[in-house]
């Protein structure tokens, strides 16, 4: 049952509700909420539910309906996110663990891991104990692979995950990896489940190979009673009549889950399919359906792999998938998880250094897309800096109040943000050190329970309300759209108005900063409406802000001189060097009334091209700063 607690719950009655649960037989969970703080109670107790409702602090008792408990969304309703070391599975994340099946030498797992480590796989696999369907196969190096995944996980940065067979394993497996797998053939093996459990560790679950999903949540429920709160489903395909494939894998267990639980489910194409030519194309499904990571058998040689070797992706095919899934994750409004390279840079302020995570800027209210922005391209839960303007946006990380600044460039429908471009000018400290680009997914967001017959009045930034003309006038034709100096601020005013007849249209992260439901989501005209952020530093922080892209690309600001073909010899310079030039702006120099500089983003072309290039343009401009050398996958 789920014990919702009163906003004004003193400690002592908490402690007082939580040892009558326990007396009782209960095991008890506290899940702190964005709005309420509940008590999860589960086992084998005859209390009647009556009892549990009269005492003190307790604000009303919910029985959980099905049969699993702690793996229930009933119980929790925000989505878990699992740490697996640095890496965090879950959100709007896409995490890609990559290796091979098996660990079959030193040698072996170090060329793999190198190899999916430099395409973007954020977390190692390779089993050491193999559950083969025969005992003459290839049983695995058992704790010797172990030792050589641990190394090949070090050497890359990466978290290592590995098949766990025996309980009596447990103990000695814990020492190296840093998520324990459980394999489909052991997902109804109770003893394993809740011997790993106990380790608290994060634990990847696949689906038996004929196990229903309600079986499958249970199997995960006897990880959580046991101790764990980190685990996550994979789906990888179930025995069904159709041979054509080695699984069949069921991609729509992706959203039936993700109704079910908060814990979250990726998926492994690999042994769904049994053939490498059907990876890509099941990947992309899968992470289209909403999972938040896949699964995926890699190795440098698949025809010599000791075990599923024809459904293991050669280096190119799965570099080639790592491509495919970026551009994919931005349509999905996600983004790819990130290996995270370096500690995150060091601050002055003596406070901050201790958690030694960066402050980012932006401007706008609290779950503004700007915001969002934030959340891709740093840590979901990375601290921000809201500034009411572009200005104090620079300001604050020209004064080392923030690490970085997020700051919009320009917007598919919109254009370019000539504000910001002027900002960078002005702040000559100020460095561009890298690019994020989100898709805008426009909401309808009001109070919980709102009809939308009944809303009149509809708040959002102009252009928010401009996106949005075609559901505005065919589906809301009866409200008046208002204007509002920003969208995450009209959905805060909305909710202070605690008014049925108000709704805003923002982001969904504003929605969930406020607390407020979204009525109707997708309701931009266009759906390629995209906006690109420049991430900004100071030079101190600069090198902190590794992309897992390769720096490809470039920002220059430049002015020529006032006679015939001065912009043409610059621009010709690019040419010559084979610097493909991505954007040309220009924008008139504040005080020199008809006059301009030029703002230009090329790619950075062969070795050494750029930097050749400069040199000569140089000669060539009156003035010239490089805003910032990044990487790019546009
Ligand atoms: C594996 O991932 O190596 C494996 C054996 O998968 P499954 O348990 O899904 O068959
Ligand atoms: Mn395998």
């Amino acid at each position: 049952m789920i014990l919702i607690l009163k906003k004004q719950i003193t400690e002592a009655q908490k402690h007082a509700i939580r040892e009558f649960l326990t007396d009782t037989g209960y095991t008890v969970k506290e899940i702190v909420g964005e709005e309420e703080t509940i008590f999860g109670a589960v086992g084998q107790s005859s209390v009647d539910i009556r009892q549990v409702q009269l005492l003190e602090g307790v604000a009303s008792v919910v029985p959980i309906s099905k049969p699993f408990k702690l793996a229930s969304r009933e119980l929790k309703k925000e989505d878990t996110i699992v740490s697996v070391g640095k890496v965090k599975v879950g959100g709007n994340r896409i995490a890609i663990i990559a290796g091979p099946c098996a660990v079959e030498s030193r040698n072996q797992i170090m060329e793999v891991a190198r190899s999916v480590h430099d395409a973007g796989a954020v977390i190692l696999r390779g089993g050491a104990f193999k559950p083969r369907t025969s005992p003459y196969s290839f049983q695995g190096l058992g704790e010797e692979g172990l030792k050589y995944l641990r190394e090949a996980g070090d050497a890359y940065g990466m978290p290592i995950t590995s098949e766990i067979v025996s309980p009596s394993d447990v103990e000695m497996m814990g020492e190296y990896v840093d998520m324990f797998q459980i394999g489909a053939r052991n997902m109804q093996n109770f003893e394993l489940l809740k011997a790993v459990g106990r380790m608290k560790m994060p634990v990847l679950l696949k689906r038996g190979l004929s196990a229903t999903i309600e079986e499958w949540l249970m199997a995960a429920e006897y990880l959580m009673a046991s101790g764990t709160d980190q685990v996550i489903l994979c789906e990888r395909g179930i025995r069904t009549y159709e041979r054509a494939t080695r699984n069949t894998l069921d991609i729509s267990a992706v959203p039936v889950i993700q109704k079910l639980t908060h814990l979250p489910i990726i998926g492994d194409p690999s042994h769904a399919t049994g053939l490498r030519d059907m990876v890509g194309p099941m990947s992309l499904g899968l992470v289209a359906s909403g999972a938040s990571g896949l699964m995926v058998e890699v190795h440098t040689d698949p025809d010599k792999a000791f075990s599923d070797g024809p459904q293991s992706l050669y280096p190119s095919q799965f570099e080639k998938l790592m491509r495919d899934l970026d551009a994919l994750s931005g349509v999905l409004g996600k983004s790819m998880e990130r290996p995270v390279k370096v500690e995150r840079p060091k601050v002055k302020d003596v406070e901050r250094q201790k958690t030694s995570s960066p402050v980012v800027a932006f401007q706008g209210e609290r779950g503004a897309y700007s915001e969002m922005a934030i959340r891709r391209a740093f840590e979901e839960d990375t601290e921000v800096l809201p500034c009411p303007s572009f200005g104090e946006l620079f300001d604050a990380v020209r004064e080392g109040r923030a690490h970085y600044g997020m700051v919009p460039i320009e917007n598919t429908l919109g254009g370019t943000i000539s504000e910001n471009l002027d900002q960078l000018e002005r702040n000559g400290e100020i460095e561009v050190v890298g690019e994020q680009q989100i898709r805008i997914v426009h909401n309808l967001i009001g109070l919980e329970g709102t009809k939308l017959e009944t809303i009149t009045h509809i708040y959002s930034h102009p252009q928010g309300l401009a996106q949005c003309t075609r559901f505005l006038t065919e589906t809301m034709g009866h409200a008046q759209a208002v204007p509002f100096f920003d969208t995450a601020g009209a959905v805060a005013y909305v909710k202070k108005e605690n008014d049925p007849t108000k709704a805003a249209i923002a982001g969904e992260v504003a929605a969930h900063v406020y607390g407020m439901a979204i009525l109707a989501e997708g309701i931009e005209s266009h759906a390629r409406n995209y906006t690109r952020f420049y991430v900004i530093a100071r030079p101190e922080n600069a090198e902190a802000f590794k992309d897992l892209r390769p720096i490809n690309r470039a920002s220059l600001l430049f002015t020529v001189g006032d006679r015939p073909g001065a912009l043409f010899e610059a621009l010709l310079i690019l040419a010559k060097h084979q610097l493909n030039m991505k954007r040309l702006e220009s924008r008139p120099i504040p005080g020199k009334p008809w006059e301009y500089s030029f703002f230009v983003e090329t790619e950075l072309g062969d070795d050494g091209a750029f930097e050749a290039a400069l040199a000569e343009l140089k000669e060539t401009c009156l003035s010239l700063r490089v805003l910032g050398k990044y990487g790019s996958n546009r």
